[in-house]
C-alpha cells in the first residue's frame, strides 16, 4: 500500500513519509491508493468481535505492514483504544455512538491516541526532535496534547484562537507543561490553520526544524476514525434495515472515516453531514458550488470552520463528481437557536443530554429519517456536554455535573504564549526554538 497526494496521483509515498509530512509537498492531502473490501465472514461475525479486534482488522488494510509490522500495529490499537464506545438507543430508530469516553472526552482522542503511538514508533532511534504543529478550534488541541504528553523526542505546539474556546477546552492543553506549548493566536481558527499550513510550506523552517502535523489532514489521525463506524454497525441489533450514519462536521475528517468504511464494504445506505451555520459543504451538496468563507463563531465551536480541509479528500473519493457525492451524502445546517431548542427538547422528552455538536447530528438524522422511516439511524456524539459547561447550563437552566476526568484539568494553571495571526511572528518564534 502506498499513499498519493490529492493534487498528484502519480507521486506516491510510504506510510511513514505520509505520516511524518502530514501535508504533501504539493499542498495536497494524502490518500491510501486503494481500499480493500473486507470479507463476507468479517461482516457476518462482526457482532462477536471486540472494538480492538475490529480496529485491527480494518487497520491492517489501511496501514502498510512494510512500515509498521502487524504485531506493532496490533499493540498500538490495543493501547490506544482503552475506553468504551457504546451505542446508546435514544428513541425509536435513533441511536448515538458515544465517542466521548476517552481521556479528553471528545472523539478526537481516537485518532490522536492512535497517531501518537504510530509516530512514536516511526521516530524511535531518531535523534532529531519532531515538532508537531496543531491548530485547534477546541478539542483537537487537547486530544493531541494529551496523546503526546511526555512522548520523548516530540514537542507539540497547539495554536488556538484567543477567546474562542471554552475555559475547559483551554485548560486541557494549556496546563500540561512538559513537551506541550500552547500558542494563543489573536485571530480565529482559520488563522490558526493557515499559520500551520504556511509553516509546512516554508522552506527555511523545514530546513531548520522537523515539522509535522497532527490535524485531521494527517492520515494517522484521519483513518482510525473509520474504525468506530464498523463498531457501530457491529452493535446494531437489526442489521436488515438500511443503516444510516449522521456526523456533525467541521473539518470533515470524522465523516471521511465513515466514507472510508463504506469503501471497505460497510453497508451504509446514506451519510448525513450536519453543520452549524458554517454550511460550506451542505451548500455544496445543494448547488455544486464549494465556496469557502471566513468562519462564524457558534456554540458548536469545534465545527466553526470556513474552509474545511478534508473536503478535498471527499472530492477525491467521489472522483470530483457532485452527482456521485450527492448520491451518498445529504447535508443539513442549524443555527445556534435551533441547537438550543434541540438540546432542550431532547433532554425534556428523552432524558438525553446532547452536546451542541451532537445536537446537530441528532436533528439532521431525525429530519432525514422522515424521508426514510424504515432505516436504522446512528448519529455520533462527538463530545461530552460538560466540555461546554457554560453554554449547556444556560440552555438547560440547571447545573451540569463535571466528570472527574475534566475536573482534574480545571485544577491546573494556564500557561500560554500570545502571538498575532501573522506568519512572520510565528515563524520567528519557531526559529528561535530551533537554536
Ligand atoms: C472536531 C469536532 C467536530 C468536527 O469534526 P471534523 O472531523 O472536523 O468534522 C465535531 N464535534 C466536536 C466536539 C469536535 O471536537
Amino acid at each position: 500500500m502506498k499513499y498519493y497526494s490529492t493534487n498528484n496521483k502519480s507521486a506516491k509515498v510510504s506510510l511513514k513519509d505520509a505520516v511524518l509530512k502530514g501535508l504533501a509537498p504539493d499542498n495536497g492531502l494524502y490518500m491510501p491508493e486503494n481500499f480493500t473490501v473486507l470479507s463476507e465472514s468479517f461482516y457476518k461475525n462482526i457482532s462477536s468481535m471486540s472494538f480492538a479486534e475490529i480496529a485491527y482488522t480494518v487497520a491492517k488494510e489501511l496501514f502498510n505492514s512494510e512500515d509498521v509490522e502487524l504485531a506493532v500495529l496490533k499493540q498500538i490499537v490495543e493501547e490506544a483504544f482503552n475506553f468504551d464506545i457504546p451505542l446508546v438507543p435514544i428513541h425509536d430508530n435513533i441511536s448515538t455512538l458515544e465517542l466521548f469516553h476517552g481521556p479528553t472526552l471528545a472523539f478526537k482522542d481516537v485518532g490522536a491516541r492512535f497517531m501518537a503511538r504510530l509516530l512514536k514508533h516511526f521516530t524511535k532511534g531518531n535523534d532529531k526532535q519532531f515538532n508537531i504543529l496543531v491548530a485547534t478550534s477546541g478539542d483537537t488541541g487537547s486530544a493531541v496534547a494529551n496523546g503526546f504528553l511526555g512522548v520523548e523526542g516530540v514537542h507539540v505546539y497547539v495554536l488556538y484562537p484567543k477567546g474562542l474556546v471554552s475555559e475547559i477546552q483551554e485548560k486541557q492543553f494549556t496546563t500540561l507543561g512538559q513537551n506541550i506549548t500552547a500558542l494563543e493566536i489573536a485571530g480565529n481558527f482559520d488563522d490558526c490553520q493557515r499559520l500551520v499550513k504556511q509553516a509546512f510550506l516554508d522552506k527555511e523552517l523545514n530546513e531548520r526544524l522537523v515539522l509535522t502535523s497532527a490535524n485531521s489532514i494527517n492520515l494517522a489521525r484521519c483513518l482510525p476514525q473509520s474504525f468506530y463506524y464498523f463498531w457501530a454497525y457491529a452493535q446494531t441489533v437489526d442489521k436488515e434495515r438500511p443503516f444510516v450514519i449522521s456526523v456533525p462536521s467541521g473539518n470533515f475528517g470524522n465523516i471521511f472515516g465513515a466514507l472510508v468504511a463504506k469503501r471497505m464494504g460497510l453497508p451504509v445506505a446514506k451519510f448525513i453531514t450536519a453543520t452549524n451555520v458554517n454550511d460550506i459543504v451542505p451548500k455544496y451538496l445543494e448547488n455544486g458550488k464549494f465556496e469557502p468563507r471566513n468562519s462564524v463563531a457558534t456554540i458548536a465551536n469545534a465545527m466553526d470552520v470556513g474552509n474545511p480541509s478534508n473536503f478535498v479528500r471527499m472530492l477525491d473519493l467521489y472522483n470530483q463528481s457532485h452527482e456521485q457525492m450527492t448520491a451518498d451524502i445529504v447535508g443539513y445546517s442549524y443555527t445556534d437557536n435551533q441547537i438550543r431548542e434541540i438540546i432542550q427538547e431532547t433532554y425534556r422528552k428523552h432524558n438525553y443530554l446532547l452536546d451542541p455538536h451532537g445536537a446537530i447530528g441528532y436533528e439532521a438524522l431525525k429530519t432525514y429519517l422522515k424521508t426514510n422511516p424504515t432505516a436504522n439511524g446512528v448519529f455520533v456524539e462527538t463530545a461530552h456536554p460538560a466540555k461546554f459547561k457554560d453554554v449547556m447550563e444556560e440552555i438547560i437552566e440547571s447545573p451540569i455535573e463535571i466528570p472527574a476526568k475534566l475536573q482534574k484539568f480545571m485544577a491546573g494553571k494556564k500557561q500560554s504564549i500570545e502571538l498575532s495571526n501573522e506568519f512572520g511572528g510565528f515563524k520567528e518564534f519557531l526559529l528561535r526554538k530551533s537554536l
